[in-house]
């Protein structure tokens, strides 16, 4: 990202609002959304093979491992505003675990990119399955859209939920059941 170029089009976007981007209040303005978006478009420059291969354990077990409650924050692509909400990320390895702290950092690197929730969950979900060969991965994502909060009628309180469920979490009802179970989602059936 070019923060010299970005800063001068926000400038620019605060006329067309048509506000006096020379106002004590916004003079510094376009210089503080440039550097919080580079921040909040950071999972562009994520390298995710490095992300990955630097904590995946050699582990002999094939229990299903769940982590609960990651915060995700994103930003919807249609309306370039934020949504925000819960991940959830169960697997079934293979010979090979990720450290708890790299399944946030997978997350993050794909939630810090412009995004649609359906998406995030399914990239998080295969992130996990190559990286690591697992038998099975599921993910369930619980957010709020502030585009729906802030612009729509009626639907401040509006949770959406996706999930993406692969391998033995696709193919396997039980293991599914086991998944949903442990996030706290109860049963298909
Ligand atoms: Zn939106």
């Amino acid at each position: 990202m070019n923060r010299d170029r970005v800063e001068k089009l926000i400038r620019e976007l605060l006329v067309e609002f048509g506000e006096d981007p020379q106002r004590e209040g916004l003079a510094k303005t376009p210089e503080r959304v440039a550097k919080s978006w580079e921040f909040l478009l950071r999972g562009y420059g994520a390298d995710l093979k490095q992300i990955t291969q630097q904590a995946m354990f050699t582990q002999d077990t094939n229990n299903m491992i769940v982590v609960r409650d990651i915060e995700v924050y994103s930003l919807c692509e249609h309306h370039m505003l934020p949504f925000f909400g819960r991940c959830h990320i169960g697997y079934i390895p293979r010979g090979k675990v990720l450290g708890v702290s790299k399944l946030a950092r997978i997350a993050d690197a794909f939630a810090r990119r412009l995004q649609i929730q359906e998406r995030l969950t399914q990239q998080i979900a295969r992130a996990v399955m190559v990286s690591i060969d697992a038998e099975g991965a599921g993910v369930v994502i619980e957010a709020r859209h502030l585009c729906m909060m802030m612009r729509g009628v009626e639907k401040q309180n509006s949770l959406m939920t996706t999930s993406s469920v692969l391998g033995s979490f696709h193919s396997s009802g039980a293991t599914r059941a086991e998944f949903l179970a442990l996030i706290g989602k109860g049963r298909y059936d």
